[in-house]
């Protein structure tokens, strides 16, 4: 029988400062009952103890659904991520977290591979390493980028739309945002709109995605398209598309832009890119907004798949299958009951957490 728990966590909420160095660090491990916790660094100046937890939530989520034999947790490192001090920063934050034996690192927002490979030398635990020191490098392979491909092949059906042709819109051209665009348009599906931190770039008849990423690349914005129109960083919300994919930052999508969105499918590449009250808003539009923890779950089954010493093939292959399944559940079970999709989400994820919490010592 399942014990009668009120809440999942957090379990651990720890600020690390370091006044000699100035240098402040956030950890928080949300839930650990399937196993120890899995989850991201993110470099930002603005990081704050209350995102941390939410993101944390959202792993614990991710690592649920996807059955892996993981929790969630999440940390962030309070700095500019462009600091000429970043290696001092995570060789100083992989031993402050030393001893968490319960909280994994991987890559997030404002870190990489190679941060990795600091912390990895400083105390071996960590996912996400460069290949060269056995690692399955999830944001040059793309795995998240490649599990909203899938998704979306999935999720089309549901609001009848055919893959092949799609227009697609990515708001942030990072890593998600890059491999997501390369990955869908390899199921035929057209980029119109992309943008940063700089702008967006928007042209009706498609852009060429390899060389929107190869100058993303070279010249780190993608408003350097020569063919298209150039609008506002903000204005990547409003514009005529298929698929909208938010792969920023959290709550860019809110009740003020939620009645702007056109894309009649949403896959959430960012965690926590909606608040609540715009996922109600596009609900109540018939907008099928896919939730971060099953869309984008793609990097964080290859770095539990790295972890646990697979092959890239075999990440590639249970991305993909989980995601497609999970995809399929709980758009089900959405279009079933009629609530909403993180809803339907939410609730399988919590079934296989309940249960394992309810074999823990309680005395
Ligand atoms: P990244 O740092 O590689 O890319 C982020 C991009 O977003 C950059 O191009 C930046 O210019 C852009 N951006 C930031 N603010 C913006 C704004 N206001 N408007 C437009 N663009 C903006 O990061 P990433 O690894 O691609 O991660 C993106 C999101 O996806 C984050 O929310 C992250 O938590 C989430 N995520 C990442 C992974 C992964 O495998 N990397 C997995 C799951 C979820």
């Amino acid at each position: 029988m399942i014990k009668d728990i009120k809440d999942i966590g957090p379990s651990k909420i720890i600020q690390l400062y370091f006044p000699v160095t100035d240098f402040n660090a956030i950890v928080v491990i949300d839930n650990t009952a399937l196993g120890p916790s899995i989850g991201g660094v993110r470099v930002s100046p603005n990081v704050t103890v209350e995102e941390v937890k939410r993101l944390a939530r959202t792993m614990t989520m991710k690592t649920s659904v996807a059955g892996l034999p993981h929790g969630g947790g999440k940390a962030g490192i309070v700095a500019d991520p462009k600091s000429p001090d970043k290696e001092r920063y995570f060789r100083i934050f992989a031993n402050a977290i030393r001893d968490l034996n319960d909280y994994i690192p991987g890559p997030d927002m404002g870190s990489n591979e190679e941060c990795m490979a600091w912390i990895h030398d400083e105390i071996g635990r960590v996912a996400g390493l460069p290949e060269e020191i056995g690692g399955l490098p999830l944001d040059k392979l793309g795995a998240t980028g490649f599990g909203l491909s899938e998704c979306a092949e999935i999720a089309c059906h549901y609001v009848d739309l055919e893959l092949k042709g799609a227009r697609i819109a990515i708001q942030g051209f990072g890593s998600v945002g890059k491999a997501a665009a390369k990955f869908l348009s390899e199921k035929g599906c057209v980029l119109v709109a992309a943008s940063d931190t700089r702008g967006c770039v928007f042209n009706e008849n498609g852009i060429d995605v390899l060389e929107l990423i190869e100058i993303k690349e070279n010249t780190g914005s993608v408003i350097n398209y020569p063919e298209g129109y150039l609008k506002g960083c903000d204005e990547i919300f409003s514009v005529d598309c298929d698929i909208f994919i938010p792969a920023a930052t959290p709550d860019v999508i809110h009740k003020d832009n939620a009645l702007d969105i056109k894309a009649r499918l949403i896959l959430q590449g960012a965690n926590i890119p909606a608040t609540l009250e715009a996922e109600e808003i596009l609900h109540k539009r018939k907008v099928l907004s896919v939730p971060d923890f099953i869309a984008n779950a793609g990097g964080v089954i290859m770095a539990a798949a790295e972890y646990a010493r697979k092959t890239e093939n075999e990440a590639f292959n249970e991305i993909s299958e989980k995601i497609k399944k999970n995809t399929r559940v709980i758009l089900e079970n959405t279009f079933k009951e009629g609530i909403l999709p993180r809803e339907a989400a939410e609730k399988l994820a919590k079934e296989r957490i309940l249960k394992a919490m309810s074999y823990k010592k309680t005395l």
